[in-house]
């Protein structure tokens, strides 16, 4: 039994959440609140301590097909079709106005869903989340497309004149994970609303509360049925019909590399445009100018944040051989301080994971390392109570072809390896089926400028880690997806490119 084990304090959730959480949730379809046609449910679990939270319909295939059916009569109505792009703007500014109003309630629905702490759903979730659509919102009115001049033979006492329009790509489907529910919410239905299309989004089925509350405040502020549909249920039974239903236009999934495949291939049977955001196993390159300091406290937090449950959570870490044992003892030091307790406990670092089944596969991955021959040189002891904790655990001694080095764990556990030479260490960076993230720290613009393009991710940061903004694309290298999210990219994931040539 460790002994950094915080003590929850008396559970100080609002009326709002109890009351939310007090009956049985329904899911939101064609703007009415309803239960599966099975009849069956699923419950929702609080992490923290294995006690079950509420329950919500276990959808199936023919709720899948009704709620697609709904998006397309959305998207196909005047009601929706003729709102012009400052009402869109409007209505998903005041959505983020209604989040941010509401702001308590979803971080405590989070916490108790997630089992992460308050503090970081109320500074991440919540925070990103209010921005987010606050920045999406701003793009309804600026998208466009060109005039291009046009080499075609003229017509006689003529000419061409040719434009490209953006146009919404239709009715979305959208998949997302456990680990940020409500951001990946919002990242999904936002720019499906912001550029004029429908969705009917999949929360996962460990956390599905804090979509389901959204769908209310979807309501409040005025979208017409139809238009945003939230159904509830397993990837299997929900998830799969979902990615193969050839209704929608688009599927837009978060969530491991494993399934992300399975939904590309399923979209790809019916020409369904897909964006992918999938596993990540970002690393974390000190060069031998680096700041120690900085570092320590950079890498424990892009390890350790969130419990690890980030797909861009900075995994592996390759220290110069002259920083390796300042660096990995002061995370280390770090790590075994780090109080493990409940979300709601202000005092909490580490908050359990998300469920039992991913605590085991977890630890799987901590015995798997010492199997193979690393060394832990904090944490890596199983902590003796009902949550679902993971001590935050540093491994040495690791070797690049080690499973804790390739596979992504997506728990509080980091993998650290010294190196000489910067091509080495790009090798070592590169040598992963992943490329989702990746940051360099050092003082020395020369290295970190030369590294950059030798680094294949999606996201390099430098002298800091996990920095996601609204306005800067977001995406994935090899494994790690497809396509980008935030910024004029995402913009470009939810139209299609009309041309029109006009003989005048
Ligand atoms: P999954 O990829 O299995 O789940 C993500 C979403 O996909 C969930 O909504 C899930 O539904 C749904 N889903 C599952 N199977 C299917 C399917 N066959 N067809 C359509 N949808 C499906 O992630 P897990 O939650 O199971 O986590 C497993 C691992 O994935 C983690 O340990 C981590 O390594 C990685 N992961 C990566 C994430 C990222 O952000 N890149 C996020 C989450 C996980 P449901 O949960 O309801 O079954």
């Amino acid at each position: 039994m460790p002994t950094n084990l915080a003590t929850a304090p008396e559970a100080s959730i609002s009326e709002a959440t109890r009351l939310f959480v007090d009956s049985p949730r329904k899911m939101l379809i064609d703007g009415e609140w309803v239960n599966a046609i099975s009849g069956k449910t699923l419950s929702t679990f609080d992490p923290s301590n294995g006690n079950v939270i509420t329950s919500v319909p276990a959808a199936g295939a023919d709720d899948i097909d009704i709620a697609v059916h709904a998006a397309r009569g959305a998207f196909e109505s005047s009601e929706w079709r003729d709102l012009r792009p400052v009402d869109r703007e409007r209505l998903l500014l005041r959505l983020a106005d209604e989040v941010e109003a509401h702001g308590d309630e979803f971080a405590e629905l989070e916490c108790l869903d997630n089992g992460k702490s308050l503090v970081l759903a109320r500074r991440v979730d919540l925070k990103n989340t209010v921005e987010f659509l606050r920045y999406i919102a701003g793009w309804a009115t600026k998208i466009e497309g060109s005039t291009i001049d046009v080499s075609l033979p003229r017509p006689r006492d003529g000419q061409y004149f040719a434009y490209t329009r953006k146009e919404p790509i239709g009715v979305v489907g959208a998949i997302i994970p456990w680990n940020f529910p409500l951001m990946m919410a919002a990242w999904k239905i936002g720019p499906a609303l912001a550029t004029g299309c429908t969705i009917v989004l999949k929360p996962a089925e460990e956390t599905p509360l804090t979509a389901l509350r959204l769908g209310e405040l979807l309501q409040k502020v005025g979208y017409p049925k139809g238009v945003v549909n939230i159904v509830t249920g397993t990837g299997i039974d929900a998830g799969a019909p979902l990615a193969a239903h050839p209704g929608i236009d688009k599927i837009a999934f978060t969530g491991s590399t494993e399934v992300g495949k399975l939904i590309g291939k399923a979209a790809m049977d019916n020409m369904t445009r897909a964006s992918l955001e999938l596993g990540g196993k970002s690393p974390v390159i000190v060069l031998e100018d680096a700041d120690p300091r900085a570092v320590i406290s950079g890498a424990a937090s892009a390890i350790f944040f969130n419990q690890g449950q980030a797909c861009t959570a900075g995994s592996r870490l390759y220290v110069h051989k002259k920083l390796f044992d300042q660096v990995v003892g002061g995370i280390a030091e770090k790590a075994a301080k780090m109080k493990l307790g409940s979300g709601l406990d202000p005092a909490t670092q580490i908050a359990p994971l998300i469920s039992e089944r991913h605590r085991d596969r977890v630890w799987s991955y901590i015995e798997a390392g010492k199997a193979q021959g690393a060394r832990a040189v904090t944490g890596a002891a199983r902590p003796d109570n009902a949550g679902y904790f993971v001590e935050p655990t540093v491994f040495v001694d690791a070797s690049q072809k080690m499973r804790i080095v390739q596979e992504e764990i997506f728990g509080p556990v980091l993998v650290a390896m010294p190196f000489e030479e910067i091509d080495e260490v790009a090798e070592m960076a590169n040598d992963s089926p992943y490329g989702l993230g990746a940051s360099i720290w050092s003082r020395n613009l020369n290295e970190i400028h030369r590294l950059i393009p030798k680094v294949r991710a999606g996201t390099v940061w430098v002298n800091c880690h996990n920095m996601i903004d609204p306005a800067l694309p977001f995406g994935g290298f090899k494994q790690s997806g497809i396509g980008r999210e935030m910024g004029r990219a995402v913009i470009d994931m939810y139209t299609e490119s009309k041309s029109v040539c006009i003989a005048i």
